[in-house]
C-alpha cells in the first residue's frame, strides 16, 4: 500500500526535469502550492522560458546533472527519455530524495494523485498506477458532484473556527452545526454567488441564542426533455442532495435513478392515465415539507420556466419565505431541433424563434395567428398534437403557405424519438396517419427542411422515411 500524504512544499525547493509541455504542467502545480521551482532541461517550451523570464522559477539549462538533485525535497522527472528517467529515480534513490517519474509507477517513489481542487479541501485519487483511467474517471465524477461553492464554504468556516468552537463547546452539538453550515443556508448563499449574504447568515447564527433550525429550501429543477445526459451538473447535484422530489409524472426513471437513494420521491402534475395533481396541492407539498427542514427538489420537465407553471411556484415560496433557487433546464424545443437537425435559426432561414403553447381551449383566439403565420421566422409549438388540424387551419388561413416545411418530434431525447418531417398542409393528416402522440413538438418554418438530410437521432417518418428503414435483408430474416 502506498502511504498517502499531502505535502506543505511551500517555499520548498522542487526540481522538476524536463522542459516541454508535461514538465510545466507538472510546474503550474507545485507554484500553487508555493513551491521553489527549479526547471533543468536543454531547452524550455515558451510557458516555462516565460515563467523564468518572470522571476517565478529558477532555471538549469543543458543535460542533466545529478548534482540538481542537491538541496530539492522533491524531483519530478518529465523528460521524454525513460533512460534518463531511470538515471534520475537512481540518483533519488541514492540521496534519499521523493521522485516522481510522471506515467512510470515502477520508477517513482511518490505518485501524484488525480486530484479535486476545493481548496481548502482536496479529495485526491489513487489507483496506485494500477488504473490511471478508472482514477480519473472517478475524478470526473466527484468533481461534478460537488460544487465550487465548498470551496469557498471551507474558507468561510476555517475563518470562523474558533468562534464556531467556543460557541459550540459540546462536540455534539458543534457536529450539528457544522451539518447546518455544510448543507443550509450558508452554502445555499454561496452557491447563489452572495458571499456577503452567506457570512451574515453565519454571524447571526453564531449570535444567536438558539442552536440554528434545519431550514428547508426548495430548487426548482430542470430536468430537461428525457435524455439523462442532457441534465445540467447544477440538476444533478440538487438530486444528489434532495431529501424529497416532487417530480413530474413524465420524468424519465432513468433520471430519477440519479437521485440520492434515500431520497422521498412523489410523483405529480399529469399522468398519461390522466391522474391528475391540482397545481394547488403541489404548491402544498412543496410548503409542508420544506417548512419541515426539507430539501425539496421540484423536479419538472425541461426548463422549469417555459411552459412549466414555475413561475407560479416561485411566487409561492416567495410569498411563504421559504429559499430557493432554480436551476433551469433544456427545453423540448432546444433539445427537439438538436436531435432531429434542425438549426431553430437557420442564417438566412429564419431570425426569430417564437416558443408556443397551443394547449387550452382559448389559444385559437388568444394567439395572434397573424403573427405566428409571418415568414423568416421559426415556431417552436408546445403541447400542440391535439390541436394540429386547429392550428394548421388557422396559420394557412393567415397566410403561412401550406407548403412551409415541418418537423414534428415525439418523445424527443428518448430511445423511442419519432421524427416526422413533411408541408404543413399535410401536416394532420400525416400526424394521424404515424399516430404521433404527446409529448411532441413541432418545429414549423424553413429550417424544420433541415430534418430530412441532418437528422441523426431516433427514427425518422414521412416523406424521406427510406433513409432510416429497416434494410430489406433484416426484414426477410424476421419473416
Ligand atoms: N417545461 C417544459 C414544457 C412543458 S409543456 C419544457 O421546457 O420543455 C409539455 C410539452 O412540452 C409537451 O406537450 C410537448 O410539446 C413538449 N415536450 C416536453 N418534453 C418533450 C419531449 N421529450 N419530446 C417532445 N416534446 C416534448
Amino acid at each position: 500500500m502506498l502511504y498517502p500524504l499531502f505535502a506543505d512544499l511551500n517555499d520548498r525547493h522542487v526540481l522538476v526535469v524536463g522542459g516541454g509541455d508535461v514538465a510545466a504542467r507538472k510546474t503550474a502545480m507545485l507554484l500553487k502550492a508555493g513551491a521553489r521551482v527549479t526547471v533543468g532541461a536543454p531547452v524550455l517550451a515558451p510557458e516555462l522560458r516565460e515563467w523564468v523570464q518572470q522571476g517565478r522559477i529558477a532555471y538549469k539549462p543543458g543535460a542533466y546533472r545529478s548534482d540538481w538533485l542537491d538541496g530539492t525535497w522533491l524531483v519530478i522527472a518529465a523528460t521524454r527519455s525513460r533512460p534518463l528517467n531511470a538515471r534520475i529515480a537512481a540518483d533519488g534513490q541514492a540521496r534519499q530524495r521523493l521522485v516522481n517519474v510522471v506515467d512510470d509507477a515502477a520508477l517513482s517513489s511518490f505518485q501524484v494523485p488525480a486530484l479535486i481542487d476545493r481548496s481548502p479541501l482536496l479529495v485526491a485519487i489513487s489507483s496506485g498506477g494500477a488504473a490511471p483511467m478508472l482514477a480519473r474517471r472517478l475524478r470526473e465524477r466527484i468533481e461534478s458532484l460537488l460544487d465550487p461553492a465548498w470551496g469557498s464554504l471551507l474558507q468561510l468556516a476555517q475563518r470562523y473556527r474558533a468562534r464556531i468552537r467556543t460557541r459550540h463547546a459540546d462536540l455534539a452539538a458543534r457536529r450539528r452545526f457544522y451539518d447546518w453550515l455544510h448543507d443550509g443556508p450558508v452554502h445555499a448563499q454561496l452557491r447563489a454567488a452572495r458571499p456577503a449574504h452567506a457570512e451574515h447568515r453565519l454571524v447571526t447564527a453564531l449570535s444567536d441564542a438558539a442552536a440554528p433550525a434545519a431550514s428547508g429550501s426548495v430548487a426548482l429543477v430542470g430536468a430537461g426533455p428525457g435524455d439523462p445526459g442532457l441534465l445540467t451538473l447544477r440538476a444533478l447535484r440538487a438530486l444528489n442532495e434532495a431529501d424529497v422530489i416532487l417530480h413530474d409524472a413524465l420524468i424519465s426513471e432513468p433520471i430519477l435513478d440519479l437521485a440520492r437513494r434515500d431520497a422521498v420521491r412523489i410523483a405529480v402534475g399529469k399522468r398519461a392515465g390522466g391522474m391528475h395533481t391540482p397545481q394547488d396541492s403541489i404548491h402544498a407539498l412543496m410548503l409542508e415539507h420544506a417548512q419541515a427542514g426539507k430539501r425539496v427538489v421540484r423536479l419538472k420537465g425541461g426548463d422549469p420556466f417555459v411552459f412549466g407553471r414555475g413561475g407560479e411556484e416561485l411566487d409561492v415560496l416567495r410569498e411563504h419565505g421559504i429559499a430557493y433557487e432554480i436551476v433551469p433546464g433544456i427545453t423540448a424545443a432546444v433539445a427537439c431541433a438538436a436531435y432531429s437537425g434542425v438549426p431553430l435559426t437557420h442564417r438566412g432561414h429564419a431570425q426569430s424563434v417564437r416558443l408556443v403553447t397551443a394547449h387550452g381551449q382559448s389559444s385559437s383566439n388568444t394567439l395572434d395567428w397573424r403573427e405566428l403565420a409571418q415568414e423568416r421566422q421559426t415556431l417552436a409549438i408546445y403541447m400542440g398534437v391535439g390541436q394540429l388540424e386547429e392550428l394548421t387551419a388557422q396559420l394557412i388561413a393567415h397566410g403561412r403557405a401550406a407548403s412551409t416545411p415541418f418537423a414534428l418530434i415525439e418523445n424527443g431525447t428518448l430511445p423511442q424519438q419519432r421524427t416526422l418531417t413533411g408541408v404543413l398542409g399535410d401536416l394532420p393528416a400525416l400526424a394521424a396517419r404515424h399516430a404521433i402522440e404527446a409529448p411532441a413538438l413541432l418545429i414549423l418554418g424553413e429550417v424544420a427542411a433541415q430534418a430530412d438530410s441532418s437528422h441523426w437521432f431516433g427514427e425518422l417518418l414521412g416523406e424521406s422515411r427510406s433513409q432510416t428503414a429497416v434494410p430489406p435483408a433484416v426484414l426477410a430474416d424476421a419473416a
